[in-house]
Formats: C-alpha cells, sequence, structure tokens
C-alpha cells in the first residue's frame, strides 16, 4: 500500500509502498478515503515538541474510512462500517482519567500518527473500540476535519461551560476558529469573534458572530467589555500569546477562557484579575469519544461545516510546506485515488 512515511525529522515524508499490516486482536483495518493535514503532523514530522515520535512512522490523525478487515474479538465494529481515525489512538481504560470521563488525559494513551502509525496511508490500524463511526450522509472528506479541529474546538466550547444565551470571545478565525465559531452557535452561545484579518470577521459573521473586532483597529478589551459587559467565555484558538492575554481580559468575573491555541512560549498571567475576578483558565485537548460523536453529529445534521480543499496523497509534502509557511487557508484534505 501506498504511505506518506516520516524516515528522519525535518525532512519531507517519503512516498512509498510498504506492507498492508494485518489487525490483531481488538484492532480493525481500515480503508482511508480522505485525511486531514493538521499542525500536529508537521510537529510530528519535524520532532519539535518534547516527547518525539519513534521513527520511521506514518502521520496522519484525521482519517476517514471504511473497516476492510477486522482483528480478532472484535464485535463492535465490523466490515463496510464508516469510521474515523482521530488522534485518540487509545486509552488504557482503567486508569483515573479512563474512569472519570476524561480518557484524552490518560497517560497511558497512544496517538495516531505518533506514537503509532497513522492515517497518511491507503490503509490503517485502529483500534476498535476507538474507531468512531463516521454518521451516515456525511462525507469522507467532511468528516475529516472534524476528527481532530472540529473535536478540538467542541470540547474546548464545552469545557467553558457556557451555556445556552451566554457570550463567548473566539480568538483566531482561522482552521479551528472557524469550527468553533459554527459549534458555539450551534450550541446557542452569543459569538463575538476576534482576529486580525477583516476577511476572516465576515467569515465569522456569515457563521453567526453578532460582535467582531480587528485587533489591529481596537482593543478586543475594551469594545467587549463596554459593549457586553464582558463574556463568559472565550476560546482561544489564534496562535499569538497576545491573544491570551486578551482571552483573558474579555472576561466578565466567573468568566473561563479556554486554551486550545499552541503558540510556543509563555503569556503572563494578570494574577489580581484571576483572583478578584475568580477567572478560571483551562486547557483542552482533544476530545472524548463520546465528544467526537458528539462534533460529528453536529456536522452531520449541517450545522458545521468545515472549509476545505483536497489534495492528493502525494501532495503531501506541498501541503506540509503550505502549512509551515502560513500559506495555507483552512483544512487541507487529503484523497487516496489513483
Ligand atoms: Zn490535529
Ligand atoms: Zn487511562
Amino acid at each position: 500500500m501506498r504511505a506518506a512515511v516520516a524516515r528522519t525529522f525535518g525532512s519531507p515524508v517519503v512516498l512509498t509502498d510498504v506492507p498492508i499490516p494485518e489487525p490483531e486482536l481488538g484492532e480493525v483495518l481500515v480503508r482511508v478515503h480522505a485525511s486531514g493535514v493538521c499542525h500536529t503532523d508537521l510537529h510530528a514530522i519535524d520532532g519539535d515538541w518534547p516527547v518525539k515520535p519513534t521513527l520511521p512512522f506514518i502521520p496522519g490523525h484525521e482519517g476517514a474510512g471504511v473497516v476492510e478487515k477486522v482483528g480478532a474479538d472484535v464485535s463492535q465494529v465490523k466490515v463496510g462500517d464508516r469510521v474515523g481515525i482521530a488522534w485518540l489512538h487509545d486509552a488504557c481504560g482503567r486508569c483515573v482519567f479512563c474512569l472519570s470521563g476524561r480518557e484524552a488525559l490518560c497517560p497511558k494513551q497512544h496517538n495516531s500518527g505518533y506514537s503509532v502509525n497513522g492515517s497518511f496511508a491507503e490503509l490503517a490500524i485502529a483500534r476498535a473500540d476507538f474507531a468512531t463511526k463516521i454518521p451516515d450522509g456525511l462525507g469522507f472528506v467532511e468528516a475529516a476535519p472534524i476528527l481532530c479541529a472540529g473535536v478540538t474546538t467542541y470540547k474546548g466550547l464545552k469545557q467553558t461551560e457556557a451555556r445556552a444565551g451566554d457570550w463567548v470571545v473566539i480568538s483566531g478565525i482561522g482552521g479551528l476558529g472557524h469550527l468553533a465559531v459554527q459549534y458555539a452557535c450551534a450550541m446557542g452561545l452569543r459569538v463575538a469573534a476576534v482576529d486580525v484579518a477583516d476577511d476572516k470577521l465576515a467569515l465569522a459573521s456569515r457563521l453567526g458572530a453578532e460582535l467582531v473586532v480587528n485587533v489591529k483597529k481596537d482593543d478586543p478589551v475594551s469594545v467587549v467589555q463596554t459593549k457586553i459587559g464582558g463574556a463568559q467565555a472565550s476560546l482561544v484558538t489564534a496562535v499569538s500569546t497576545k491573544a491570551f492575554a486578551a482571552g483573558i481580559g474579555v472576561l466578565r468575573p466567573g468568566g473561563t477562557c479556554v486554551l486550545v491555541g499552541l503558540p510556543p512560549g509563555d503569556f503572563p498571567t494578570p494574577i489580581f484579575d484571576v483572583v478578584l475576578k475568580g477567572l478560571t483558565i483551562r486547557g483542552s485537548i482533544v476530545g472524548t469519544r463520546l465528544d467526537l460523536e458528539e462534533a460529528l453529529a453536529f456536522a452531520a445534521a449541517g450545522k458545521v461545516r468545515a472549509t476545505s480543499t483536497t489534495q492528493q496523497l502525494g501532495q503531501v509534502n506541498e501541503v506540509l510546506d503550505g502549512l509551515r509557511s502560513g500559506r495555507v487557508e483552512g483544512r487541507v484534505v487529503l484523497t487516496y485515488e489513483g
């Protein structure tokens, strides 16, 4: 089968033929039809996170496809099922995090395209228990970006604990943010969008944002505090440390700021404000299987749609270069025909 293999950190991935893996106990073999390309794939390939993948490996954790073969002791998924290969390849199911519904924090988890081979291949192995079913009527190309970008923003919004009618400030209307605006509206939240680009803010307005702030022209903290008396929640998807300070500044007392973007470096925390206003600052990483099912259901219901373009698997290095230089708009989804 054809696969994109990372052989040395920081080099292009190599398109090559590799043996088709055999599904073992509790595993399924998935024929991948589409796979989104995420910034995390770039970090895996460049090996620039503290814990590096073991070379060689196949990246990819937004894989959508069809079960082609099942291993022993698999009854929950069958051949022909449409499933997703997401970041959470598996978790132990026994630790305090797994048992308390926080499996994305499991210290024994494996991650697709990082600690196990991922979806930049014509066929990929998934754990049957973690192969989330893709709802009927939701295409593979449409489903792929939901498997990481979608669930990440959806879970991030849940983690703000905002309720219908509450205001949420979403900063950064890029690949994650444009999905966040749609999830927030579908969840009944009122959205204020913050970005540096007018075209991104126009997109946010079309997707349902009621208030938009261009940080090049206005200070989001004073606009949000003056116009709506502060927001109950903020979700920071922007990869700028300045956005993190603003994400806290826009909150009203008791508010929660959730971070999902991962810019390098740190940001100062205004301790006085956090203490006196009883603010919460929280990190959020992907989601559980249930979060993923819910995130896919919103997409299947037509309430959330990722802006994406498609490229062939053979173009994967061009796509990665585009991500590296920030040239990519929305999600690029690899398709595997031919
Ligand atoms: Zn991702
Ligand atoms: Zn666990």
